[in-house]
């Protein structure tokens, strides 16, 4: 019933011939498997390049942000419309460097959230707690918020199409992967979240992603659990072999 969609996250990392020489490593490994999503999200001028060598492949594209205005004086941002002109179905939202790093706060990430929904493209909902905070034992606390606060103004048929990744801000990009149990006991949180919001059909249908240090080698047990419905991976989505892997995970 939930597609698993894995998803690959490039940061500020690439440049257009870099991206473009890894979307096609990425291209010649992927096996075309239609039981399964697959999508690249590399940084935004190297959206439309990358858009060409994907092509009618079926991997699909996503940018990392988004402004949530349409136009007009913001310099230096990037509007929906601009993302899909460049060939993007999917956005990143309230990634945790985002809201570290940028100061994005969970009513930005909601307008952004609402921006992409009403634009008809995808959002994916980045959540997750801080290693002090699931220390004070208030991780699932901080992550209800922030998935509640994201949907705010949100009704069910766009939160039906939406996608939640759940990142453990002290798993990205430590090299230390929350346990599949982990991973998969606060997915399941997320979906009594979702279920006291929406009702049961959302909590069971909505998509939830796990992401933190995912690799070639720790895919497949994570992928082995109920509640987990794909990964969003980071550092080894820069290397074609090891993102192969894991889109081709068992
Ligand atoms: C991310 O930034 O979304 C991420 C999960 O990074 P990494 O896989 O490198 O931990």
């Amino acid at each position: 019933m939930r597609k698993p969609l894995l998803a690959g996250n490039w940061k500020m990392n690439m440049t257009i011939p870099q991206a473009q020489d890894l979307a096609r490593a990425i291209l010649a490994g992927f096996r075309g498997d239609t039981g399964r999503e697959v999508l690249l999200c590399p940084p935004a001028v190297c959206l439309s390049p990358v858009h060409r060598i994907l092509g009618q492949s079926g991997i699909m594209l996503g940018a990392q942000t988004l402004h949530h205005e349409a136009s007009g004086a913001y310099t230096g941002e990037v509007s929906l419309e601009m993302l899909r002109s460049a060939g993007c179905t999917h956005v990143i939202i309230g990634h945790s460097e985002r809201r570290a790093i940028f100061g994005e706060s969970d009513s930005l990430v909601a307008r952004k959230m609402r921006a992409v929904l009403s634009g008809r493209m995808v959002p994916l909902l980045c959540v997750g707690e801080t290693l002090a905070e699931r220390k004070a034992g208030q991780a699932e606390e901080v992550v209800a918020r922030q998935v509640s606060a994201a949907c705010a103004g949100v009704g069910t048929s766009d939160a039906l199409v939406s996608v939640i990744a759940y990142e453990p801000v002290w798993a990205i990009g430590t090299g230390e992967t929350a346990t599949p149990e982990q991973a998969d006991d606060m997915h399941a949180h997320i979906r009594r979240v979702l279920g006291g919001l929406y009702g049961e059909q959302v909590a069971d249908s909505v998509r939830i992603l796990y992401g933190g240090s995912v690799n070639e080698k720790n895919v497949d047990e994570l992928m082995k659990k109920p509640n987990i419905d794909g990964a969003l991976v980071g550092g080894a989505s820069l290397k074609a072999e090891s993102f192969a892997r894991i889109i081709n995970y068992k």
